[in-house]
């Protein structure tokens, strides 16, 4: 176990005592950074008894679903456990993509060059859907195609890199262009990685601004959006269903499921086949104009290619670093998930030793069997679930997607329907192999060459 601990790099004395608190603020928030300018809304609307499509969940997914069908003139109901948005929509980096966690290469080999370049090409479609939202909704939330830098953490990354980036400018059209090292200062103000690539039309945003916005403009359509109403269970009922809430009982003819990393008991299908894991973000404390500037001269969105990603970026108002990544994945205290994010973004950025952390939050993401998202119809509900980390584009267009196939509209249609949700043989939902998992890709990640 102490060698497991040390490979980890995760030892800390006293549970973390002195080393945590001296690079903490001692006015620390243990909540996100994003809440500063989008306080989580309190409204607490009164159930109706009946609705056409009933929604569980109100982040990216639940809204944007809940817009599409409320401007078709569907009654929506959307019903959220706790506040709204109060899941991974409201607590994530904010980087805006249309890559999947599976490579593409990989992916190739297991559905062939046609499905998966379509499947690709189907990404690079809902990052456009999202900045085309994002623009004819006017919400302001500090979207902008910034590009996006991801560094290679080994040589050998570097020309796997180059090598899979060939293949996406060849068959999905991606804008893409590899950075040497000895030229990488001009996109990151460090010498952790090995050169990496540049994806021109990736971007990233303020994600509980564009959720605000999102609920703005889905209550402004006539959805009804109520916090504080976990379901407890859907029950099929006619031609429709009856689903039970923390506040009592509603009718409706349609459902979908958009609960993602939060999925619970009252989804056991769903719970099986989606594996919760819990990532952290921090944010530092203001920094001077010039070192910003130095190491993060385009304000790209930042990423490398560890298996045990970290995902960092400037706060929109650029004074701020905000540095992801899984330091732990059991149910480590924010404080000390906060210092060890700080060691490893020194790691990356060594002359932040000193610059203390403001904020330490996390949320849960939703990974799946397969690495990829997954939209269709099981029993009756409809759902969209299982982003992999990378849901502010994916969600935002699965929830539309599935409103559309409520609908019953053709444009419903994606490349990544018809595809079985696979599980594993005993898995209920309780992510037993979880740490096991990481100490192989913490160990993969220390000895990549
Ligand atoms: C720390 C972190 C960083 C991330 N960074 C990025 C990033 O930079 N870029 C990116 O693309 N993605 C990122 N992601 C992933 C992204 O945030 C998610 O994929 C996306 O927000 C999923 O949206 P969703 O609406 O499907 O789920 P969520 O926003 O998680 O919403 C699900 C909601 O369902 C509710 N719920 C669950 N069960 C019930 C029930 N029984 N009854 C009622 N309500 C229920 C929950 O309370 C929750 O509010 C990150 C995630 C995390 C946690």
């Amino acid at each position: 176990m102490a060698a497991a601990s040390a490979m980890l790099g995760a030892t800390f004395p006293n549970g973390g005592g002195p080393m945590v608190a001296s690079v903490l603020s001692p006015e620390i928030k243990l909540e996100p950074y994003w809440w500063e300018a989008a306080p989580r809304p309190a409204p607490r609307a009164e159930l109706p008894a009946a609705c056409d499509v009933a929604i569980v969940g109100s982040g990216f997914t639940g809204l944007s679903a809940a817009l599409t069908l409320a401007r078709a003139g569907r009654r929506v109901v959307v019903l959220e456990a706790g506040a709204l948005g109060h899941g991974a929509s409201s607590r994530n980096g904010g980087m805006c993509g249309g890559m999947f966690k599976v490579a593409f290469s990989r992916l190739c080999a297991r559905l062939g060059l046609a499905r998966a370049a379509a499947i690709y090409k189907e990404g690079q479609a809902a990052l456009d859907h999202l900045a085309g939202l994002i623009e004819r909704e006017r919400i302001d939330c500090h979207f902008a195609r910034v590009g996006r830098f991801t560094g290679a953490h080994a040589p050998g990354r570097y020309e796997a890199l180059a090598r899979e980036t060939e293949l996406l400018r060849k068959h999905v059209g991606i804008e893409a262009d590899m950075v040497p090292r000895g030229e990488q200062h001009r996109e990151i103000g460090s010498d952790a990685y090995h050169g990496g690539r540049v994806l021109h039309r990736d971007g990233g945003l303020h994600p509980a601004l564009y959720h605000q916005g999102l609920l703005e403009r889905a209550v402004a359509a006539g959805a009804v959006v109520a916090a504080d109403a976990p379901v407890t269970a859907i029950a099929p009922e006619g031609k429709g269903f009856t689903i039970a809430t923390g506040r009592g009982k509603l009718a409706t003819r349609d459902v979908i499921v958009a609960t993602n990393g939060y999925t619970g008991l009252a989804t056991p299908y769903f719970r099986r086949r989606l594996i919760p894991a819990r990532s952290f973000i921090i944010a530092t404390e203001p920094l001077a104009p010039e070192v910003m500037a130095r190491l993060m001269p385009k304000r790209r969105m930042l990423t490398d290619t560890r298996k045990n990603v970290y995902y960092f970026r400037p706060s929109p108002d650029g004074r701020r670093i905000l540095f992801g990544g899984r330091p732990t994945y059991g149910g480590a205290d924010l404080r000390v998930a906060g210092a060890r994010l700080h060691r490893f973004m020194t790691g990356i950025y060594p002359e932040l030793a000193d610059v203390r952390v403001s904020h330490s939050w996390s949320g849960y993401i939703a990974l799946t069997f397969d690495r990829l998202p997954h939209t269709g119809r099981q029993d009756g509900v409809h759902y969209a679930l299982g982003y992999c980390g990378s849901g502010v584009v994916m969600a935002t267009y699965l929830g539309h997607k599935t409103a559309l196939r409520v609908l019953g509209d053709a444009d419903a249609a994606t490349p990544l329907d018809g595809r079985a949700f696979p599980t594993m043989a005993l898995y209920t939902g309780t992510p037993w192999f979880v740490p096991a998992v990481a100490l192989y890709y913490r160990i993969a990640d220390r000895l990549a060459r």
